[in-house]
């Protein structure tokens, strides 16, 4: 039995006050910031055809946040009232010493700071991590697999392998993490495969969410002619089987239906053909401390220098509290021929998904 007992586990270097309750954060327009998204490398051992271009340049090593600081980081928002903490990136667990970050967070979980922590993988080194990811109170994660075809899975993801993700994916659920599917709907490329997503999803007792792909990045080709609505993708799967709308959230902006046939659930994330903003939570913040207080606009305010200022977390909160101030109230992506470039110039794997 894997434990999360790690003697390794150093205090955190800078002075954290674990018991200091900071003022809540909140935006202008009263949306309670309660969820963070902490992308702790923009490293990736994939190159997904709509999220990265193949020969990808980045970030020098010595421009990251060490783990101690990210540490620091996310213990200062917690004390600002975050409950629920997701890591992701690039491929969150290719982050060298990433169990030491999980290990060294779960302490936030056991004292009841926290909620809940999460990950979004692509499932790469989920075999490798999935019994200490349980062990360190991880419960829940979304894994990401846009088809069950090994060739399309080579052509989309460039360099994965569908292999080694069924074997994380196995290791996974047999240590006991629940698990999300997340699929990008990609026209003409996995439109096809759509029912069988399902099955297999709901066959293992996962649910299924689908995103629509948004304009992030420069990327090698035209997302154009790949960009699906999920309004046309819901309308086709209720021609085929029967879906019931159901309030259920897991506290982000995919919309559920329960499909009778099988008892699962299918989200929609539909950030281009919605606007999912009235409920937004969250903030995000990148492995080198700049916070983005939406995924869709360029403003982000630089935690690094306040973090490196002073031990105490004085700083970081009244930047973090003056960034919040500049929430937006939403986000414009918009994919069409007059618009074929990125909304944001920065790609998914610099803020995570
Ligand atoms: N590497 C991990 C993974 O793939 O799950 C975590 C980071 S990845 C950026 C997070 C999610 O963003 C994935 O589900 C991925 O499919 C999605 N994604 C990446 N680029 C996207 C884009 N341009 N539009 C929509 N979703 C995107
Ligand atoms: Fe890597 Fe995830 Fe982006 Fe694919 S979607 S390239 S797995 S960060």
């Amino acid at each position: 039995m894997t434990t999360c007992v790690n003697n390794d586990i150093k205090k955190p270097s800078a002075t954290v006050d674990e018991n200091n309750s900071q003022s809540p954060i909140i935006d202008p327009f009263g949306r309670h910031i309660t969820y963070l998204r902490v992308s702790v490398t923009d490293r990736c051992d994939f190159r997904c055809v709509y999220c990265m271009s193949e020969n990808m340049t980045f970030l020098p090593k010595k421009d990251l946040l060490s783990l101690e600081e990210l540490d620091r980081l996310c213990t200062a928002f917690i004390n600002k009232g975050v409950k629920r903490l997701r890591l992701t990136g690039g491929e969150p667990l290719v982050r060298k010493n990433i169990m030491w970050l999980i290990k060294s967070l779960s302490r936030h979980l056991d004292s009841g700071a926290l909620n809940e922590m999460t990950l979004t993988t692509n499932g790469s080194q989920l075999s490798r991590f999935a019994e200490e990811l349980y062990a360190c109170g991880v419960r829940r994660i979304n894994l990401s697999i846009d088809t069950l075809k090994p060739d399309k899975f080579k052509a989309i993801t460039r360099w994965g392998d569908i292999e080694q993700v069924m074997e994380g994916l196995n290791a996974a659920q047999k240590a006991g993490l629940k698990i999300k599917l997340n699929t990008v709907a990609l026209k003409g490329i996995n439109d096809d495969e759509i029912d069988d997503l399902i099955k297999f999803a709901h066959g293992r007792g996962a649910d299924l969410t689908f995103i629509e792909t948004m304009p992030m990045g420069d990327i090698d080709g035209d997302r154009t002619d790949r960009y699906l609505p999920l309004s046309t993708l819901r309308k086709q799967i209720s021609e085929r089987w029967t879906l019931k709308d159901i309030p259920y959230r897991t506290g982000g902006p995919a919309q559920y239906v329960e499909i009778g046939e099988t008892g699962g659930k299918v989200g929609f994330i539909t950030p281009m053909s919605h606007n999912f903003c009235e409920s937004c939570n969250r903030v995000r913040v990148t492995c080198t401390g700049i916070m983005y207080m939406c995924l869709g606009q360029d403003d982000a305010a630089d935690l690094r220098a306040p973090l490196r200022a002073q031990d105490n977390d004085a700083a970081i909160s009244k930047a973090i509290d003056e960034a919040i101030a500049r929430k937006p109230k939403g986000h414009d992506f918009i994919i069409d021929r007059e618009n074929n470039r990125p909304a944001v110039s920065r790609h998914m794997s610099v803020t995570g998904g």
